[in-house]
């Protein structure tokens, strides 16, 4: 199980501007007065119809000879009229002055003659009547509308498909146009824990502000610059704190958002992107996850999308070198991992500042943690320094998401303020994965009862191994069970004693299953996953196997498949048989201690079962050890370590 939280969510990237012609409710809008329209001139403005009779064509004629008729209007045979005295429709019995009646074609009677001579007024209609303006606007329009619609919603699909989120015009379009750059609000002290950071890039800032001072002494502005730091240790933010602090607009773009389904589109939205910037110079371009396409091009195989981020990748580079330096466009681009990148994006003239970030130390967690919980209501009996103390490995995005868990702790708990008890719930939150009710049964809760009591027994009784702060048996995440042990200190450097100690605490479960149940359960899946991965690592990275010697032959792991194995078929089963044999040689450790205190690990068993969770003290307590004096580590490796945690999985 991992210790380390998930990163929360970034800020969210400004929004596009709403697309009128996309916006669903303008369609709704149109269609409703379209609507309206028809209904009020075809029905409401429409001229009442009068009561109208129809007459059989020899009763018209003898009303006509009558002199009751006052006027006809015939279209074609049809005619209409109007009567001075109300006519009897003889097979409804209505009555009405307006009638209509049908002249059979074969009439030759002297119509008009008889109605010229009753005086009646004869108006002709033509036989068919030109059809309504709108109608022969739509007939003529229609088609051509309905193709017109058509393609654009074509289009539209397209966009979105590859990601442009537009019409025509946004195709290939970097997405950081169809928004305006932002001048972020961002400043230096939003950023906390990285003050040697810090100090690189305030000569950024002062060039960006005053570029005319830089280039009088000629002196050559970085184009471009390299964040490299694990995910969460404020690259994003480092970037946004330039501009903000410069107040140039801020463009910022994923690179993986360039490489979309379309090969050609990526390489026209990097063209756009750049373009953009070098009109509202000063400004700064960032690139997050810049990896995504800047993976180095001699690593074998690439799997996708190999051409479309060679192109991208290409364009990138013809860019950067494209602009003179002093044009006050500075490109940030921030990665995790560095040496995946291809070494022609760090050519002068590039990617040539390279600024590391590391997760925070004590202090700089201290420090994080007081500019977040600035925004929220502290207890008085909230002491930052020692939660800083207690989150050894978290990242500045982890101890944000830290503090707003102990907030919204406080908060369902009904406090006005925010608790120490809040903080260290929210740690174990953090830690742990939330809890899950799920019913055990007696035999299955002892099982993980003297699983975790392996874990935790060997974390007391080998030396060197980090101090056991809590033991549960209360399922947590994907966890049946946890043991949790968090370095007193930060460390930076590891000695092979304590690398075996954690292996050994990785399989005090296993062990402990295998002593008192004489078999082994799927539970220590989890285990033996970091178990192998220490083992490996002591015998590729850190050269700690007498037999395959002082050499690295770990693997890029971030290269994927078609990596060349730098060594023979012969060294890479040694590599085999080394990783087993410490492995083997821990679990022998393992097993002989846990014996060896068979009536401790009892008894820390019972202690567990009983109340489910213990803590440090009750620890202690149950197996009456002593607290174990820290072994230090030097502050002069590279690594550093999380609260390592064993969870007994499903
Ligand atoms: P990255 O880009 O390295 O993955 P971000 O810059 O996106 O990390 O960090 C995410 C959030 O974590 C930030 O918005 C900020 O709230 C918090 N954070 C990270 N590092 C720091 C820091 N050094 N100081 C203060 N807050 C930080
Ligand atoms: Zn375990």
């Amino acid at each position: 199980m991992s210790s380390n939280p998930p990163n929360p969510s970034k800020p969210p990237s400004p929004s596009a501007p709403p697309n009128p012609l996309r916006s669903t409710r303008l369609w709704i809008t149109l269609g409703i007065i379209l609507l309206a329209n028809i209904i009020i001139t075809n029905v409401l403005l429409a001229p009442a119809q009068p009561t109208t009779v129809t007459l059989p064509y020899d009763v018209f004629k003898q009303q006509v000879t009558a002199g009751n008729v006052i006027s006809v209007t015939t279209t074609g045979d049809a005619i209409t009229g109007v009567t001075k005295t109300p006519v009897n429709e003889t097979k409804t019995g209505v009555t009405a002055t307006h009638f209509t009646t049908q002249r059979p074609s074969f009439a030759d009677d002297g119509l008009e003659p008889l109605l010229e001579q009753h005086g009646v007024t004869i108006n002709a209609k033509p036989e068919n009547p030109p059809p309504p303006f709108w109608e022969t606007l739509l007939l003529s329009f229609g088609p051509t509308l309905l193709i017109v619609f058509g393609v654009l919603y074509l289009f539209r699909r397209i966009g979105n498909a590859s990601g442009a989120g537009g019409l025509l015009g946004s195709f290939g379009q970097s997405r950081a146009r169809l928004y305006n750059p932002e001048t972020p609000g961002t400043t230096f002290a939003d950023v906390a824990g990285i003050d040697e950071v810090k100090q690189e890039l305030q000569e950024l800032v002062d060039f960006l502000r005053e570029p005319q001072k830089y280039q009088r002494l000629g002196g050559m502005v970085p184009k471009g610059v390299l964040l490299i730091g694990p995910p969460g240790t404020g690259k994003t933010l480092l970037a946004r704190a330039v501009a903000g602090e410069a107040k140039v607009p801020f463009f910022s773009q994923s690179a993986s958002e360039f490489v979309e389904a379309i090969v050609g589109v990526g390489a026209s939205r990097v063209r756009d992107l750049f373009m953009k910037a070098r009109q509202a110079a000063p400004a700064i371009i960032f690139i997050d996850e810049l990896d995504a396409i800047g993976r180095s091009r001699s690593a074998g195989l690439r799997i996708g999308g190999n051409d479309e981020q060679e192109q991208t990748l290409n364009q990138i580079l013809t860019e950067m070198d494209g602009f003179e330096p002093g044009k006050g466009v500075i490109v940030l681009a921030a990665t995790n991992r560095a040496d995946v990148l291809d070494q022609a994006l760090l050519r002068p003239g590039r990617f040539d500042r390279r600024v590391t970030l590391q997760p925070p130390d004590r202090r700089g967690r201290t420090a994080i943690l007081k500019i977040h919980a600035a925004k929220v209501p502290l207890g008085p009996d909230v002491d930052l320094d020692q939660i800083a103390g207690a989150t050894p490995g978290l990242v500045g995005a982890d101890l944000a998401n830290l503090v707003n868990e102990a907030a919204l702790g406080a908060a369902r708990k009904g406090e006005t303020v925010v608790s120490a008890t809040d903080f260290f719930e929210a740690i174990d939150r953090i830690l742990l994965g939330t809890e899950r009710h799920l019913m055990l049964s007696p035999s299955d809760r002892e099982r993980i009862a003297y699983h975790e009591s392996g874990h935790a027994l060997l974390g007391l009784l080998v030396p060197g191994a980090d101090p056991v702060r809590k033991v549960t048996i209360i399922p947590h995440g994907g966890a049946l069970g946890v043991t949790v042990q968090s370095p007193i200190g930060d460390r930076f450097n590891y000695g092979e004693d304590y690398l075996r100690a954690r292996i050994i605490g990785a399989l005090g479960g296993r062990a402990a299953e295998q002593l008192v149940y004489n078999n082994v359960s799927t539970g220590a899946a989890n285990d033996l996953q970091q178990v192998t991965q220490i083992a490996h690592e002591m015998v590729v990275r850190w050269g700690m196997s007498p037999k395959i010697g002082p050499l690295a032959f770990a693997e890029d792991s971030g290269s994927g498949l078609g990596m060349v194995r730098p060594y023979s078929e012969a060294t890479a089963s040694e590599v085999d048989m080394e990783v087993k044999r410490i492995a083997d040689e821990c679990f022998a450790d393992a097993m002989r201690l846990l014996t060896e205190h068979r009536s401790q690990l009892d008894s820390l068993a019972r202690a567990v079962l009983k109340d489910d969770s213990l803590d440090e003290e009750q620890i202690l307590a149950a197996t009456g050890i002593q607290r174990q004096t820290p072994a230090g580590g030097g502050e002069n490796g590279a690594t550093q370590a999380a609260a390592s945690v064993s969870a007994k999985a499903p």
